[in-house]
């Protein structure tokens, strides 16, 4: 166990603070319409003692918190997935989330959102963990970015910037607050509606205006026009969002690189072994060289086609069923490392983010390995 000594430093410190660390590398809003990440149980404004890193959050994890004093899990797998009609402890969930309740743990799982980032999500840790080089996110999401231009007055502008970079606005790659802005005249003519006083028409009116552009993911754009309203002086505030056909390169599926060297098929599955921790790979034949390598934590075999598509001579996922190995065709060497073996270095993502914020919090790593599948060998 590598528990971080407990400290005394962070008096009030509450499960916010902790969420709000996560999310800044893995917003919600980037997972998949079918997950269920976020705080699951508990009160983001309760006080938090210490945090335990767990892949998934099972009775079993629970216990270590109670006895390590922990009220916060954070974990990969979300404990309530699709929805619970009836808590009353038949099943594995049930009876997970009633301890949970009952000893005060909260629970919070970053899953898909954590996937679909390259920045820091799942599949960057994946791929440095086997030395992949020059990232790229294999399977971009389409449609991911957004142009939206605000028209600001000239001393209202900074204001209007500070709000959309406060709301995740202008990241693009490893570069943060990026904007484009020029200044130009605004006309306009008041109506009778906008003020009585006038008569039929008022006269009309120029304005030196600022007119600021920033790209944003597209699942963000709503949220940044809601929060720079808030500070905008326009009781019509002026703005466009236009879609791009631009392939964002920040947030997708999977991950491809490269290895440093060319490797055979035997040393790169034996390489695969050792850094992953592997007992076994399960994988198809291939001729060639391994070079070009895609890799996805978790459920990928969606994403072959995707790596086949981005000539990888290797695929690396989990949970590929039998008729899906199939679709390799010794395009490339397709490998299932086990679901398990392929998130559980995520678990350092989490370890990273908060004590780089909070560096003597008590943040530990689960003993227990929630890992259902055995192998007997
Ligand atoms: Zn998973």
């Amino acid at each position: 166990m590598l528990l971080h000594h407990l400290s005394t430093h962070y008096f009030n410190m509450k499960i916010k603070d902790i969420i709000l660390q996560i999310e800044q590398i893995a917003p919600l809003s980037y997972q998949e319409e079918y997950d269920n990440a976020g705080l699951i149980i508990g009160n983001p404004e309760d006080e938090v003692s210490g945090v335990l890193l767990s892949l998934d959050t099972t009775e079993a994890v629970i216990d270590e918190a109670i006895s390590l004093q922990l009220n916060l899990i954070v974990a990969h797998h979300p404990i309530i997935f699709k929805g619970l009609k009836k808590i009353n402890g038949k099943n594995y969930i049930e009876r997970a989330v009633i301890k949970a309740i009952k000893h005060g743990i909260a629970i919070y799982a970053a899953h898909t959102n954590l996937d679909n980032v390259l920045g820091n999500g799942v599949n960057r840790k994946f791929a440095q963990k086997i030395g992949l080089e020059k990232l790229e996110i294999l399977q971009p999401k389409p449609g991911q970015l957004k142009k939206i231009v605000f028209y600001t007055p000239v001393k209202d502008a900074e204001k209007v910037k500070q709000a959309i970079f406060a709301a995740g606005g202008g990241q693009i790659g490893n570069y943060s607050e990026c904007s484009f802005s020029v200044k130009g005249q605004g006309t306009f003519t008041p109506g009778k509606a906008a003020n009585p006083s006038i008569g039929e028409r008022g006269h009309r009116e120029t304005l030196e205006e600022i007119k600021t552009e920033v790209l944003v993911p597209a699942l963000i754009a709503e949220h940044i026009v809601e929060s720079v309203k808030k500070v905008h002086p326009y009781e019509e505030m002026a703005y466009d969002i236009i879609t791009l056909s631009n392939q964002g390169s920040e947030i997708g599926s999977g991950v491809i690189g490269f290895l440093p060297e060319p490797l055979s098929k035997v040393d790169f599955l034996a390489m695969l072994k050792k850094t992953m921790n592997l007992p076994l790979i399960r994988h198809t034949d291939y001729s060639g060289m391994i070079h070009k390598v895609a890799v996805c934590g978790g459920v990928g075999s969606f994403l072959t086609q995707s790596a086949i598509r981005g000539k990888a001579d290797a695929y690396v996922t989990s949970d590929i069923k039998y008729h899906e190995f199939f679709d390799a065709e010794n395009h490339l060497l397709l490998c299932d490392i086990g679901h398990y073996e392929s998130e559980i270095s995520t678990l350092e993502i989490f370890y990273e983010v908060i004590t780089e914020k909070f560096p003597t919090f008590a943040v530990a790593f689960c003993r227990t390995s929630t890992n259902p599948i055995q192998y007997y060998q």
